[in-house]
């Protein structure tokens, strides 16, 4: 039988974010093999970590890494991502629902574009605390160090994160297992401890999760994960799924989080259910898991939208009405387009759209989502009503 998961410290989900190669994936071994040393973890190594890419629901790529670890007073999942446009996308569909990151800045090359999009990501998308891992401490010149310090203070002050923590680590050598350093990544934790909050968490709200990824679990049938946004789910719930073509309800005969089971999952949880005669091809990442009647899919809402400028990473140019952008929603993206009230709105402005999407999903007034256009974001945007 599964080990059962005891609830006993307050669950908090934060994550890895910085430029490539200043040693996120070694930093988030590192952390799990140095509470493996007090038993608030096990150890995964760098390679079960970076691994490729895990194929989910139809295809669907999904390029992001959880693992789980309890300090003396929380318990964290941690996501780490291998590439900066997993971050791009995953930040802002809403997949890494981070509440903190521990931004990983390398003392060796300082601020590089990919922190600095990411800091402007996490505040676009409303990660609401950075803890900073001054990582490759070791060896590091201490005027160097004492520069990029200077810099990354100035990036998350100007980016609205004034006073975040900056702790000198080395994700290599406490690897390694060298004192020093696994004792610096005891400070960063106290650090994420004290500085990132127990966010509130509304487990009142009828449930609802973003599906993330569908598995087949043989011979016990179809496995849905994702993070629950909102309420609670307990074995013998009917859940329905709601959005694109296909919707069902299902009984939830099984509720697990990283392998143990759960009496009850909860907002805040990222959690795996099982369901009863559901087959793999009816559910699909984009779709929501939701507390029966509570959610419609919708083709149609209007909603506010801020165009990025060209110094924000948006375009140069102005957009028309009937504008064929991709949004970004939660777990996915839908094709679609976008009505503005005049013919043409310009990078820096704030619009009242219409939104017209390709594929019916389950929208709500005040959901926030993205618009990308080739590969970068160009909106954000969030819905102001969506009518049946
Ligand atoms: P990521 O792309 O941010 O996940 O970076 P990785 O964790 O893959 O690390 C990139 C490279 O930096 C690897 O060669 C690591 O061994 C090296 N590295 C990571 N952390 C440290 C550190 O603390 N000190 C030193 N000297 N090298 C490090
Ligand atoms: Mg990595």
């Amino acid at each position: 039988a599964k080990q059962a998961y005891v609830r006993t410290k307050p669950h908090l989900n934060i994550g890895t974010m910085g430029h490539v190669d200043h040693g996120k994936t070694t930093l988030t071994a590192a952390i799990t093999k140095v509470l493996s040393e007090h038993g608030g973890a096990s150890y995964v190594p760098f390679e079960r970590i970076d691994r490729t890419p895990e194929e989910a629901s139809r295809g669907i790529t999904i390029n992001i890494s959880h693992v789980e670890y309890e300090t003396a007073t929380r318990h964290y999942a941690h996501v780490d991502m291998p590439g900066h446009a997993d971050y791009v996308r995953n930040m802002i569909t809403g997949a890494a629902q981070l509440d903190g990151a521990i931004l990983v800045v390398s003392a060796r090359d300082g601020v590089m574009p990919q922190t600095r999009e990411h800091v402007l990501l996490a505040r676009r998308v409303g990660v609401a605390h950075v803890v900073v891992a001054l990582n490759k401490a070791d060896g590091a010149d201490p005027e160097l160090l004492e520069l990029v310090e200077l810099e990354t203070a100035e990036l998350l002050a100007e980016h609205g994160y004034p006073g975040a923590p900056i702790v000198r680590v080395s994700g290599l050598r406490a690897l390694a297992g060298d004192p020093e350093w696994t004792a610096a990544v005891e400070r960063l934790l106290r650090a994420v401890d004290e500085h990132v909050p127990v966010p509130e968490r509304y487990t009142g709200a009828p449930f609802l999760l973003p599906v993330e990824s569908v598995l087949t679990v043989p011979g016990r049938g179809t496995v849905v994960t994702g993070a629950i946004e909102r309420g609670t789910v307990a074995v013998g719930d009917t859940v329905q799924a709601v959005g694109f073509d296909d919707g069902f309800s299902a009984v939830v005969t099984g509720v697990e989080t990283f392998g143990r089971t759960m009496e009850r999952g909860e907002a805040g949880d990222n959690a795996a259910l099982l369901l009863r005669g559901v087959r793999r091809e009816q559910v699909r990442r984009g779709q929501v898991l939701a507390a029966p009647g509570t959610q419609t899919a919708h083709h149609r809402f209007t909603a506010r939208v801020y165009l990025l400028t060209a110094e924000e990473g948006g375009r140069a140019t102005p957009v028309a009405s009937g504008y064929q952008p991709q949004f970004y929603l939660r777990t996915t993206s839908v094709s679609g387009r976008m009505r503005l009230p005049g013919e043409l709105a310009m990078p820096g402005d704030t619009v009242e759209v219409t939104v017209e999407l390709g594929r019916a999903i389950a929208v709500e007034p005040g959901l926030g989502f993205a618009v990308r256009e080739g590969g970068r974001t160009v909106g954000a945007g969030t819905v102001t009503a969506a009518p049946a």
